[in-house]
């Protein structure tokens, strides 16, 4: 251990995270699932909801109307788009359903993806008739991005869909390339970013940008959003259309909603913001790499990433005859350290066994990795 560097930086960023939050009942390593909200973000939340028993909700919503639109703004801005294109909606997976049901395409459209897919997008492509091409890829799940560029020179598909970074391992896809390539080739770009946003820079150029709050934004739960730059935004048919004076991808926006968890959003992104993005990013990856070299080994566990991929993902493969499940609930009940065990079922095309997927946010500790691997 002696012949490793662990020192982390931005431990500045660290203490001022884990003092604006409720005190962890353990060591939670587990943001790719849940990320723990902030003091303030828990009081605008039930602020809003005694606004809501005050004040009535439609006027506590119109009351909220300004902060909501600040909100689409900045979160336009991390997706590289505007206001204009953002609506909030209650979770990633319902800004895919949203955007597929109102995009409309014939059944039979072909759309590309990785085969590494996350398994209910997979499913909800197919649900709308849609049929997948799939994208070569390197040993890690990484778009090759050469066969990616023959592909849409030759038989293009209607739309590339790209996980940015996996829900099983963390690793990140090209996606500035590939968002290049697509448009070269006028090929729209649809990028989840349920893994990466608020993680690593998000703002590369994509056509959809879809995300949710609870993960890296550290914000409420049930609350997600969908971007969708104008050029898509004017081949979507939703159900309702928004009104004459609102912009049409208000349409995708679900009317009745938890207002209250979309105002804790707009803090949680406000205070990624006055973190710093680049300075939370530059920590969460210090953070993966520090877990990889801590935790490669540990007990027989294998970490899946490269040492150097810039998340702070981590997942690892058991050592033969240890099971995942059981591990990660011995952990939680025994240690106090919160993990998700992921199952092949995650990503059936890729996986090939089940992993223990370890994800602190920036309050995460060398000690609190070390701990893990003792535990182990
Ligand atoms: C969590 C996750 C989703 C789904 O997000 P919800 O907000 O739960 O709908 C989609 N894609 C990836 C890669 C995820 O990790």
């Amino acid at each position: 251990m002696t012949a490793l560097d662990l020192r982390l930086p931005q431990d500045d960023l660290a203490d001022a995270w884990r003092t604006a939050r409720p005190r962890p009942a353990g060591r939670h390593l587990d943001t790719a699932a849940c990320s723990r909200q902030s003091n303030r973000v828990l009081e605008a939340v039930a602020h809003h909801a005694r606004h809501e028993a005050e004040l009535g909700g439609y006027v506590a919503e119109a009351t909220a109307g300004d902060l909501l639109q600040q909100g689409r703004s900045v979160i336009g801005g991390l997706a590289g788009m505007a206001a204009a294109d953002v609506a909030f909606v209650e979770s990633a997976q319902a800004a895919l359903a949203a955007l597929l049901a109102a995009w409309r395409l014939p059944a039979g459209t072909r759309v590309a993806r990785t085969p590494g897919e996350y398994a209910p997008n997979a499913a909800m492509l197919r649900a709308a008739g849609l049929e997948s091409v799939p994208l070569a890829v390197d040993g890690d799940g990484r778009v090759d991005v050469a066969a990616l560029e023959r592909l849409l020179a030759t038989d293009p598909p209607r739309f590339v869909h790209l996980t940015h970074v996996a829900s099983h391992r963390g690793v990140v896809q090209p996606a500035a390339e590939v968002a290049a390539l697509c448009r070269a080739h006028g090929v729209p770009l649809v990028l989840d970013a349920a893994q990466s946003l608020g993680h690593v820079d998000v703002d590369l150029g994509a056509d959809v940008v879809y995300s949710t709050s609870r993960k890296w934004l550290a914000g409420p739960r049930g609350v997600g959003f969908l971007c969708v730059r104008p050029a898509v935004a004017a081949q979507l048919q939703p159900v309702l259309p928004a009104p004459a004076d609102l912009p049409p991808v208000r349409g995708l926006e679900s009317g009745e909603a938890h207002v209250a968890g979309r105002v804790g959003l707009v803090l949680a992104v406000g205070e990624h913001l006055a973190a710093g993005p680049v300075r939370v990013r530059e920590r969460l990856a210090a953070l993966g790499r520090t877990a990889r070299q801590v935790l490669d080994g540990a007990a027989g566990w294998r970490v899946v990433e490269p040492l150097d991929e810039p998340t702070a993902t981590t997942t690892l493969r058991p050592p033969d005859g240890v099971d995942v499940v059981a591990t990660r609930a011995r952990l939680l009940t025994e240690h106090g350290i919160v993990t998700t065990a992921a199952g092949p079922e995650r990503a059936p095309e890729e996986m090939t066994g089940p992993v223990l997927r370890v994800s602190p946010h920036v309050d995460g500790t060398v000690e609190d990795l070390e701990a893990l691997a003792a535990a182990l």
